[in-house]
């Protein structure tokens, strides 16, 4: 069939899409990124309906029209890739993006793309989706060739659930049978009038910041870094390649607050400080203040202290983009687009996956958002597996995060961890970060409920997930006493 047949077909056709669900939230619903705990939820699988699609024509501006995906990031990639394996792309999808490129894997931005030029950094096409877990990279021909529609630059400012229809900040008019919303996150700014819009003062969520920060962190000489988790350490990692004097504010008493014991991050802010590195802790800032050429030249902090900085990288979180679907139903415990554990949300053929889906977390009997591309993959495949088969079994997410850094060439110590599971309960802690070091999180029950590893092997770091779903009761004072890592992994393993 060619794809004009198959564009008429698509246009012919109607997408599949299920009923509304109902559940209970808990009273006090979950994010990953929040901490906290929750209730049980009742889930009403669905009896399966069909929508139509308009005829060609009709004074919309897409031409793809069974399903369009609105925001081009990971999560779409993913999704587009799905569709394709279903021979169910070419002619029916179209994406609706912000950005002038197609998606990529944005977790580069804070790692090879930092790199300094001659230290060949990553640059598009390179990291397109999906070339972060082996699958083809997919360019803009890419698209082409698989009959995909891809509207760049050109963000969805309105939605109309009873039309199905979507208008562009452009004015283009577009119809759709199917939605899925993979909106991701904004990144969180400080207010323009404590100096958060100043010059020199970077954010970064997309590659045109990345481009920016780049061009600075060229002439920078004194940076500083506000906020303590990913996004900040891993860009002040990035900053010690540049050789450059480089400090990091938070107001929590240690890096990565949410994932780390305090012992934990201790070893890490070791390392960041033989590279150079400078923290200012339990500090807040009061103002970003501009030199006498308005960039930015000092941050002040609330206790009056002055640090100086010619560039500034702000990564103090994120907020999920949910606008203009807010009709659609937004958690109002976690934020993000409610959906159950199919990725339906309360409106029959309208989907959400990605960082923007408050979804149930099921292992752990809670409503989670997941700021985390694993979550944007398998979220996307999920998702497109329900539209496109029959499939009913409900999403089981595993919490997986992970870290690289002083990955650059001539670093003397390279950095990669990966956590599963749930970081509640009590902690053991194994090896001496000489490399390797191991977290172990184990609940009353004496239940191993997460996992954390710096620098293992591929077969040690295999066994996490394996761990963290099984929740194996492990004798703890054994794992107390153990020699080394690899023995305390062997101990874990022996529990399963
Ligand atoms: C700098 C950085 C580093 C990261 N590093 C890691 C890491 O090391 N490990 C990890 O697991 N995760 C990491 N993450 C998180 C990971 O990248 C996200 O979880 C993932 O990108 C989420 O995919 P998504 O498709 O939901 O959202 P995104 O990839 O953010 O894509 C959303 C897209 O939608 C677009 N959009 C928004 N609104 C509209 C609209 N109205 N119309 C059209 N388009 C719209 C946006 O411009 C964007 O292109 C990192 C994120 C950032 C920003």
């Amino acid at each position: 069939m060619t794809s004009a047949l198959r564009r008429k077909a698509a246009e012919m056709a109607s997408a599949a899409a299920s009923q509304c669900y109902s559940y209970s939230l808990s009273p006090a619903a979950w994010a990953l990124r929040q901490g906290g705990g929750g209730a049980a939820r009742v889930v009403r699988l669905p009896s399966r309906r069909r929508f139509s699609v308009a005829a060609a024509g009709g004074g919309y501006d897409n031409e793809n029209r069974e399903y369009v995906i609105v925001g081009g990031g990971n999560a779409a990639g993913y999704a587009a890739r799905t569709f394709v394996e279903h021979g169910m792309a070419d002619g029916r999808l179209c994406i609706v993006s912000k950005e002038p490129v197609p998606p990529y894997e944005r977790p580069a931005l804070t790692k090879g793309y930092l790199f300094p030029p001659e230290k060949k950094p990553a640059r598009l096409p390179g990291f397109h989706t999906c070339v972060g877990s082996g699958g083809q990279r997919q360019t803009t021909e890419w698209y082409k060739e698989n009959g995909i529609e891809v509207l760049y630059e050109d963000p969805v400012v309105a939605f109309d659930g009873k039309t199905q229809t979507l208008k562009t900040s452009s004015g283009k008019m577009l119809k759709y049978g199917s939605l899925i919303i993979s909106t991701g996150c904004e990144a969180s700014r400080l207010p323009a009038k404590i100096g958060g819009n100043l010059p020199g003062v970077h954010y970064i969520r997309d590659v045109a910041d990345a481009d920016s920060l780049v061009s600075s962190l060229g002439k920078a000489k004194k940076i500083v870094v506000i906020g303590g988790g990913y996004i900040g350490m891993e860009v002040a990692a990035a900053a010690c390649d540049w050789n450059l004097d480089t400090t990091i504010i938070f107001p929590e008493d240690h890096i990565m607050p949410r994932l780390f014991t305090p012992s934990l991050a201790k070893k890490y802010e070791e390392l960041y400080q033989q590279n150079g590195v400078k923290f200012i802790k339990g500090a807040l800032i009061d103002k970003l203040e501009a030199g006498s050429d308005g960039r930015v030249s000092s941050a002040v902090l609330k206790d009056g202290s002055i640090v100086e900085a010619d560039t500034v990288i702000v990564g103090i979180g994120a907020k999920p983009a949910v606008s203009p679907f807010e009709a659609v139903g937004v958690n109002s415990q976690v934020g993000g687009i409610e959906v159950d554990s199919l990725f339906r949300t309360s409106v029959p053929g309208i989907f959400a996956i990605g960082d923007v889906a408050a979804f149930p977390l099921k292992m752990y009997n809670r409503i989670a958002r997941v700021e985390h591309v694993d979550h944007a993959r398998k979220s996307a495949h999920h998702c497109v597996e329900t539209l496109l088969t029959s499939q009913t079994k409900a999403y089981d997410y595993l919490p997986y995060f992970y870290s690289r850094v002083f990955e650059y060439e001539g670093s003397s110590r390279k950095v990669w961890w990966q956590f599963y599971g749930d970081n509640v309960g009590e902690t053991v802690e194994v090896g001496n970060f000489d490399p390797k070091i191991a977290t172990f999180w184990i609940d009353s029950d004496s239940r191993l409920k997460g996992v954390f590893l710096e620098s293992g092997s591929s077969e040690e770091f295999g066994l996490l997930p394996q761990l963290a779903k099984s929740q194996p009761i492990v004798d703890k004072a054994k794992l107390k006493a153990a020699a080394s890592v690899e023995d305390a992994l062997d101990i874990a393993r022996s529990a399963l």
